[in-house]
């Protein structure tokens, strides 16, 4: 692996910012003390700063030579409402929070690049670091858009990169095309009448309604949707009730959906309102669907995902590059920047947990686990990557 040995030379100054961001670790919107982190370092560092763009993000703004053509690097500072499990010096000092996702070394890794780009300036062009808050569930991204963020800061490509539990340290992924899917919330209220559970007859049962309803909503996948098509549907929480000897008078039925093209959570939103209501009508309950469409697919630019995997091959040998990587039913909202810029979302390995301090929790080291650390060997690995993107990218 070729890294570059001055990000290696200052990667324990890194680490600790990563940790000290780790230790307080701040939810949707409120990443004030880790954007003021970030706004300052970048100051200091010669990088003009923008503060404040979608609540909390922060943009850098790095200029060299005269070249017109530019690149957004993206990373994301917000964590989640998870109680951390780990025990380890760095976990964190704020109950209930914790950066479960990695997006502390997100930040990390984009600053180390951010540092060394405006030490060295290898470039004709302008880059933009951009660190937005709220990625879980809060489209943070998208608020910075509408902000304004690529008309003040444009971006001929703009490109994102999260850690990736299971890939090996020092292996990438990317794909052409979708990466990862939309994130649908579903939630069916289902009304029927209460009623003493001994006399059934004097009521109508919302519970009884709202299984039959459950098991018709999995019939979609299995039977309405083209069975190449992707898509996942779950249903996470039944809520009804509160003694065993009363029906209730309401059951709700919560979860989501997964899929990579809109025509398919068309179809599934469609059936799944037929299906709820008649259902429910058949037995003289009435139900109430929200489809709640959060996140769209993050469907990568073929041409932007391939430059990407070529930057990758010549720094970690193909052998550790995967171009063509199977996409995750998760999602992410970088799909919005990837909606109005061409661009690409990689994958960076964060290994098989190994790397966590003695300490930690007794959980694997998945994403929103409450045991999951990043892991500090990739700060210099991904911020070499956005480096040696933006030397050819803005090539002098
Ligand atoms: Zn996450
Ligand atoms: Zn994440």
């Amino acid at each position: 692996m070729n890294l570059i040995d001055r990000i290696v030379q200052f990667r324990a100054e890194i680490q600790a910012i990563r940790r000290d961001i780790h230790t307080h670790p701040e939810l949707a919107y409120e990443e004030h003390r880790t954007s003021d982190k970030v706004a300052h370092l970048l100051k200091g560092w010669g990088i003009e700063v923008h503060h404040g763009l979608g609540g909390t993000g922060v943009v850098g703004v790095l200029r060299n030579g005269t070249g017109k053509r530019s690149v957004g690097l993206r990373a994301d500072m917000d964590a989640l409402p998870i109680a951390e499990a780990n025990g380890f010096e760095h976990a964190s000092k704020h109950a209930g929070k914790m950066h479960a996702c990695g997006h502390d070394g997100h930040t990390a890794m984009l600053l180390a690049a951010a540092k060394y780009l405006a030490e060295t300036r290898p470039f004709d062009g302008t880059v933009n670091f951009i660190f937005q808050p709220a990625e879980e569930g809060g489209a943070g991204a998208q608020k910075m858009i509408d902000d304004g963020l690529f008309e003040k800061f444009p971006c001929d490509a703009v490109f994102g990169m999260h850690n990736w539990p299971g890939l090996k340290v020092g292996q990438f992924a990317t794909t052409p095309g979708p990466m990862m899917a939309s994130g649908n919330r579903i939630e069916i209220t289902v009304t029927g009448k209460g009623a003493h559970a001994a006399m059934p007859h004097l009521g109508v049962d919302p519970v009884f309604v709202a299984v039959q309803i459950v098991q018709g909503l999995q019939g979609i996948i299995s039977r309405n949707k083209k069975p190449i098509d992707s898509a996942v549907l779950s249903v996470t929480m039944i809520r009804a009730g509160d003694a065993i000897n009363v029906i209730p008078d309401t059951a709700v039925i919560s979860g989501g959906v997964r899929t990579f093209e809109p025509a398919v959570t068309d179809l599934i939103e469609e059936r799944m309102r037929r299906i709820a209501g008649l259902t429910a009508e058949a037995h003289g309950a009435s139900a109430h669907v929200v489809f709640e469409r959060y996140y769209p697919a993050t469907i990568n630019d073929p041409a932007q995902a391939a430059f990407a995997a070529g930057v990758l091959e010549e720094m970690v040998g193909a052998e550790n590059v995967f171009p063509d990587y199977e996409p995750s039913m998760g999602s992410e909202d970088f799909s919005y920047m990837l909606r109005v810029r061409p661009g690409a979302y990689i994958f960076i390995g964060n290994g098989d947990g190994s790397h966590r301090l003695s300490g930690h929790g007794e959980g694997p080291c998945m994403l929103h686990n409450p045991s999951f650390d990043f892991n500090d060997e990739l700060i210099p690995i991904g911020a070499t990557f956005w480096v040696r993107l933006v030397e050819k990218f803005l090539a002098r």
